[in-house]
């Protein structure tokens, strides 16, 4: 599909930029055809400025660039959304994002190690992975890892040591993921069962 730059007389089309890690919106901006294209080929999110009436790269005298990642075009090709990995603060009052809200602290990360998990469970090379070597030791071994490290979060939650208690949790829900794909499930279900109780 492309771009409807001739929708506005003006040739401009809005731009929504996005954290591609957090997902929140971090500010709006206007590309021409050339700015666009800049973008596509330097991977820096370049604007058309109605202010400064020229090419804009977004970072160009703070050094905050906006590195792109990917940009999608709306149902009827007049909005972009561009998703960026963002270097420092977004906005020129030095907030994160231009309505200085803070970075959504979303649980993404849970789902990537999913990802890794399952492909471990593919491939299944035991001798170099140790996800592997707990699905070829079978469902009753995973089982009894998640009892252990379930035990070692309760000694330590008995404890005042913190930093212990984060990483034995860790633990827990690391071997969790790997039982709930021995098993055959995703978080989503589980996720899917809290929230039908939450109604
Ligand atoms: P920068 O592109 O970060 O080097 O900033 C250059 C100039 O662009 C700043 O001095 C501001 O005038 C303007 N500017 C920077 N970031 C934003 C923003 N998120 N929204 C609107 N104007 C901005
Ligand atoms: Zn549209
Ligand atoms: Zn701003
Ligand atoms: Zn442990």
């Amino acid at each position: 599909m492309e771009a409807n730059f001739q929708k506005n007389t003006d040739g401009l089309i809005p731009a929504i930029i996005q954290d591609n890690g957090s997902k929140t919106v971090l500010m709006l901006g206007y590309m021409n055809e050339e700015a666009y294209n800049k973008t596509l080929e330097t991977k820096k999110v370049t604007f058309f400025s109605r202010s400064k009436n020229r090419l804009w790269t977004k970072g160009e005298e703070s050094g905050n660039f906006l590195n792109l990642v990917d940009i999608k075009l709306d149902c009827d090709n007049d909005t972009f959304l561009v998703q960026v990995n963002p270097e420092g603060k977004t906005c020129h009052t030095g907030s994160y994002n231009c309505w200085q809200e803070s970075k959504n602290q979303n649980l993404n990360f849970l789902l990537k190690l999913e990802e890794t998990i399952r492909e471990r469970k593919e491939t299944a090379n035991s001798s170099t992975s140790y996800v592997a070597s707990l699905f070829q030791k079978g469902i009753n071994k995973i089982a009894q890892k998640v009892g252990e490290e379930a035990i070692e979060v309760v000694i330590e939650a008995k404890d005042n040591n913190d930093i212990l208690f984060v990483s034995e949790s860790a633990d827990l829900l690391f071997h969790y993921l790997i039982l709930l794909q021995a098993k055959g499930f995703k978080l989503q279900d589980v996720v899917n069962v809290l929230e039908s109780r939450n109604k």
